[in-house]
Parts: C-alpha cells; sequence; structure tokens
C-alpha cells in the first residue's frame, strides 16, 4: 500500500530567507505576545522561539508607532545574529501596513478588516458591490506597491469571527463566506500583479476552519491559482484542549496535502507550541524532527513494565531522527504490529525482552536492564554499515 503523502502542488513564497510552498518544508511559525514597543522583551521573544525551531515570527502592529517599532526589534535581532523572517500582524490600519510592510519580509492583514469597518450595510445591489470593490483596490493599491519594491511577501487571513459586513450580507457567516472573503483580495492583487500571497481561513470550530480551507482551495484551483496555503485553529485554547484542537484542525487537512505552513495558537508562552507543531508534522508524515516511538496500549498478555520501558526508550533514543521504534507488551501480537518498524523492543518472559530488527528477531529474552544498551549498540552499528 502507497501511503505517500501527495502535498497540493503550490507556489513558493519568499519571505526574507525562508521559502512558504513549493518543495519547501512545511514551515512552523508562531507570534509575539509582547508589547511591541517593548523592543528589548520582544527580541527576546523572537529569538527563544527561533531557538526551538520556529521558523518565522509573527509581531503584532496595530497603530503607526508599533509599526515603526519594528524597525528596532529587527535591528536589535540582526545585532544578536538572529535572521529569521518577521510578520507584521495588521488589523484595521492600513496605515500601520504600509509603514511595516519596508521594514519586515510579510505584512499579514484580515480581508474583514482591513478597509472595512463593522456597519449594518444591507445587501449591496451588484453595482454598489462592485463599487465596494473598487474601494477595496484603491486602497490595497499603495499597500501592494510598497510590498512589490521591498519584495515583502503578504498573508490574506481571514478570521471567522471579523468577516466584513459586506461578507455576511452577500454569502452569510459560513465556512463559503470566508473562503469569499479572502478571493475577493486574492483577484484583486491579481489585478495589480502582486502574487506573492499565503492565504489562511482561521476559527476556533476545527470543522468551520477544514471547510473554509477546502473550500478555498477549489476555488483557487478554479481560477488556476496554487498560492500557499497557512494553517491554524485561532482561540485554540491551552493544555490538552489547545493541543488536541490545533492537531484535528491542522493535521487533517495535512493528511489531505494541504499546508504549507503552520501555527499552533495556545494560551501559553509561545515557545511551547513550536514542539505542538512540531509533533502534529512527524505525526502527519510531513517533517521529521525525532524518532518515531510507538507504543501499544499493553493488556492482561504484558508480563513487564512496559509503561517503564516506553518513558525509557523515549528517553535514551528519541534523538534518533528517522528510525521507528515499537515498544510492544507481547509476543503473541507484538512481531505482527510493529511491522513497519525499523526496530522491536518487545516483552517475553518476566523481565525479559525480545529485539528485533525489521521484523526479525534479532536478540531474544535479553534482560530488560541490558536492553535498551543492546538496541542502541545495534541501531548505531546499523547506521554505521549503512555509510
Ligand atoms: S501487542 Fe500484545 S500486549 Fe500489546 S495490546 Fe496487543 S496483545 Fe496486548
Amino acid at each position: 500500500m502507497n501511503l505517500t503523502l501527495t502535498r497540493r502542488q503550490t507556489s513558493t513564497v519568499n519571505v526574507g530567507s525562508v521559502g512558504i510552498g513549493g518543495n519547501n518544508p512545511i514551515r512552523i511559525q508562531s507570534m509575539t505576545n509582547t508589547d511591541t514597543m517593548n523592543t528589548v522583551a520582544t527580541a527576546q521573544q523572537v529569538m527563544a522561539l527561533a531557538d526551538v525551531g520556529c521558523e518565522l515570527v509573527r509581531i503584532t502592529a496595530s497603530d503607526t508607532k508599533s509599526a515603526e517599532n519594528l524597525y528596532n526589534i529587527r535591528n536589535l535581532l540582526v545585532q544578536k545574529g538572529y535572521d529569521i523572517p518577521l510578520i507584521a500582524d495588521i488589523h484595521f490600519n492600513p496605515k500601520a501596513a504600509e509603514i511595516a510592510a519596508s521594514i519586515v519580509q510579510k505584512v499579514r492583514i484580515n480581508p474583514g478588516n482591513y478597509t472595512d469597518r463593522p456597519s449594518n450595510t444591507v445587501s449591496l445591489t451588484e453595482e454598489a458591490y462592485n463599487g465596494e470593490l473598487q474601494r477595496i483596490k484603491e486602497r490595497l493599491h499603495p499597500l501592494i506597491e510598497i510590498c512589490k519594491r521591498h519584495n515583502t511577501a503578504m498573508r490574506i487571513g481571514t478570521n471567522h469571527g471579523s468577516l466584513s459586513q459586506r461578507i455576511i450580507n452577500r454569502y452569510g457567516n459560513t465556512p463559503f463566506a470566508m473562503a469569499h472573503s479572502a478571493m475577493e483580495f486574492v483577484r484583486i492583487c491579481k489585478t495589480l500583479k502582486y502574487e506573492s500571497l499565503v492565504l489562511s481561513m482561521k476559527s476556533s470550530n476545527v470543522r468551520i476552519m477544514n471547510l473554509a480551507t477546502r473550500l478555498l482551495v477549489s476555488m483557487l484551483d478554479k481560477d488556476g491559482l496554487n498560492y500557499p496555503i497557512h494553517l491554524g485553529v485561532t482561540e485554540a485554547g491551552e493544555g490538552e484542549d489547545g493541543r488536541i484542537r490545533s492537531a484535528i484542525g491542522i493535521g487533517s487537512l495535512l493528511c489531505l496535502g494541504i499546508g504549507d505552513t503552520i501555527r499552533v495558537s495556545l494560551t501559553e508562552d509561545p515557545v511551547a507550541e513550536i514542539p505542538v507543531a512540531q509533533s502534529i508534522l512527524q505525526a502527519a508524515a510531513c517533517r521529521t524532527y525525532k524518532a518515531e516511538i510507538i507504543s501499544c496500549p499493553s493488556c492482561g498478555r504484558t508480563r513487564y513494565d512496559i509503561q517503564r520501558a516506553v518513558k525509557e526508550v523515549k528517553n535514551r533514543c528519541e534523538h534518533l531522527k528517522g528510525v521507528k521504534i515499537a515498544v510492544m507488551g507481547c509476543i503473541v501480537n507484538g512481531p505482527g504490529e510493529m511491522l513497519d518498524a525499523d526496530y522491536g523492543y518487545i516483552g517475553s518472559l518476566e523481565g525479559k525482552v525480545h529485539l528485533y530488527r525489521k521484523g526479525e528477531l534479532a536478540f531474544a529474552n535479553v534482560e530488560e536492564a541490558k536492553a535498551i544498551d543492546i538496541l542502541l549498540e545495534m541501531i548505531d552499528k546499523d547506521k554505521k554499515t549503512e555509510q
């Protein structure tokens, strides 16, 4: 059975030194939660994120002053030797976007509030609707020109909770409306000959996020467009709830081959988002960060302390990136159920373990206390033979 993931073919959008889409790995990004006017605290958080594997960092620019301060943050990062691309997050403030676009490598705008203010506009006639699109085009034009001049990329990031009244009146408060909200801006950018776009559909409801993203992709396909897609569940929460919501929302789309960059949003220190984004990408078979360690739940057939064994195998073997190890409870079903693992660690008799290599028994009834040492020696020897 061929389980190779076919990733949706997308264009490459360069964000400073980091490419999103195309053949680039699926990128991990996060966002600072410091005050953007606090240059040192923000730069420190960006560095902490970069140190744990974050590849792009978004910083809010809520007004023109904080947009201007992105310059100081970027300079401090350069002085410290960090060239991680920065993204300005903009809501309601085209002027801040225009300032930020000449400083950072990408701007994120929300099509629901970039040019619109909340209103109770009733349904528009076709002529009035086209007039609205013309107004958006005129408002977007200066930003696009700055982005072109500075090679700045842009994310058109739609949020379910902040659709414009124009879009809601026309399409309802629906996933379909979310996709249309982005497509209005996409088509305007296209007429302005600007293509460095990344698109996202976010909601705290994973089903809405999933459906809106799939609708967006089908609309893009219909228009012959292949911009990269950013995935994330917004307001995912904290702890286990936030991790599960993010894994389902992001992972369900990754398994369809959709997604070029991801952000896990947790109500925690943003540094905590990065390992979650990495276990999501590895679980969806998109990127590899560490050894893959699987284990059975154990049952009445288990004759050894499998919970302790799996923790120890993880502890000592997780650095072996690219290796898959199965820790199984018994030799009755264990060998058959771990067939796609490179190595197997299977409880046999009381305090004894069988070690397997590629489904074949390599060492029988090894003392549990010595089993991991022998497993590591075997992996090391195999690696040397392969080289
Ligand atoms: S592998 Fe063995 S111990 Fe583990 S769940 Fe299956 S039957 Fe039970």
